[in-house]
């Protein structure tokens, strides 16, 4: 396409429309150093939202920019190099308001949510996978209100065991209970403005590291709590080949929240997304094969040299894929993981989501035979009443963990 300032545009054989929102990015980091963001320009995209899935640079102290850059290095694979050295670091709750004067100037416009892996990051600190105080939890309403009033478009939650940091760490939050959702959300509500987008625990079904079916957990407290609050809310929706189906059954739940007064819309991808994949990578696709993972280990001209054996191959080509472990020792299943789950569980006086979710997963048969999308949480509660007990430790120990990287 050919034009000068001022003149006409020569558009023959091209498409004249509006500019795409794209409401799902994580340009944190690029957006800091790149007033074009490529490549979504060059797709049509003039405004993009980033902020999602939990995960971001803002609210930030200095301590914590290192730790915050692992996270989105684990979570999108986005070099933690380039982050490193590229990002412009601001200083306060919201570092960043769109279109804010003495910005750089921008060729597309850029908004940004409040994640809460940041939020419990610049609230906590060091204790950011612990369950919240009362005053962590102050603090951190305290953040969500202080980020709207400074512009932010929302708030995101990732609540995926899929999406980790570069060293196995889970997102922040991602097993938060129910009173830390409600606290947050209880801010947005008062601020009166923002959308709340969530990434569900089950999203990328059993292969994506969550127990199968989790999600119908999660749309349940999705629905009710939209039903309370009437924020806006968005949740990402995707199918896997194990359920494919099961989108019909969130999809009728959240039809009925609407109904009753909430304000709730599914986040459907129109094809299936991309990722980098390779032997390099975290990411690949024999990654689910017994096989190819007894070699994950090796270094890659060893593990390159093992794949070029044709009974090896033909071994790993004959295996049905699974959702097992991947080996320990990369940056699967490091011990400070271990240890962190155990440490919220050990708390005893509240069932902590993780609790809910294992037994979700065991009482999963009976919750489903009802199709009771709202049963999981309900009846949970109920056993929390009735002062069931945390699941010990070695349980917790015993869940995969696997990493995968995913929107
Ligand atoms: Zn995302």
């Amino acid at each position: 396409m050919t034009a000068r300032p001022g003149g006409p545009i020569d558009a023959d054989g091209l498409t004249v429309k509006p500019g795409f929102v794209d409401i799902h990015t994580h340009f944190d980091g690029q957006a800091t150093w790149d007033p074009h963001l490529t490549p979504s320009c060059w797709h049509g995209v003039t405004t993009a939202i980033m902020g999602n899935c939990g995960i971001g640079f803002a609210p930030v102290r200095p301590d914590r920019h290192d730790w915050l850059i692992e996270l989105m290095e684990g979570v999108e694979d986005i070099p933690g190099s380039a982050l490193a050295e590229g990002i412009t670091w601001g200083v306060g709750v919201l570092r960043r308001v769109p279109r804010r004067a003495g910005e750089m100037p921008r060729a597309v416009d850029v908004g940004t949510q409040i994640p809460q892996a940041a939020v419990r990051a610049y609230v906590m600190g060091d204790r950011a996978l612990d369950a919240p105080t009362a005053d962590d939890l102050t603090a951190m309403t305290q953040a969500v209100t202080d980020g709207l009033r400074a512009g932010a478009l929302g708030m995101s939650f990732g609540r995926t065991a899929g999406h980790r940091s570069a060293s196995g760490q889970p997102v922040p939050g991602t097993y938060s209970d129910e009173d830390e959702l409600v606290a947050l959300m209880t801010a947005m509500a008062e601020a009166g403005s923002g959308v709340l987008q969530v990434v569900p625990a089950g999203v990328g079904g059993e292969m994506g590291g969550d127990q199968r079916h989790s999600i119908d957990g999660e749309v349940e407290w999705i629905s009710r709590l939209g039903e309370r609050f009437r924020i806006p809310m968005t949740f990402l929706a995707m199918v896997n080949e194990q359920d494919p189906h099961d989108w019909q059954h969130w999809f009728s739940a959240v039809r009925t929240a609407n109904a009753a007064g909430a304000n709730v819309r599914p986040q459907v991808a129109s094809r299936a997304f991309g990722m980098l994949m390779g032997h390099q990578s975290r990411m690949n696709p024999f990654r689910h094969r017994r096989s190819y993972r007894a070699l994950m280990d090796l270094p890659l001209d060893q593990r390159v040299q093992a794949l070029r054996d044709p009974q090896m191959k033909a071994r790993i080509l004959a295996e049905t894929p699974d959702a097992g472990d991947t080996p320990s020792g990369r940056s699967t299943q490091p011990p400070h993981v271990q240890a962190a789950l155990p440490l919220r569980a050990r708390g005893g006086e509240s069932d902590s989501t993780t609790n809910r979710r294992l037994r979700q997963h065991r009482g999963h048969r009976s919750a489903r035979a009802s199709r009771s999308v709202g049963g999981h949480l309900r009846h949970s509660a109920a056993r929390r009443r009735q002062g069931v007990s945390a699941v010990p430790a070695v349980e917790l120990r015993g869940q995969r963990l696997p990493t995968i990287s995913t929107t």
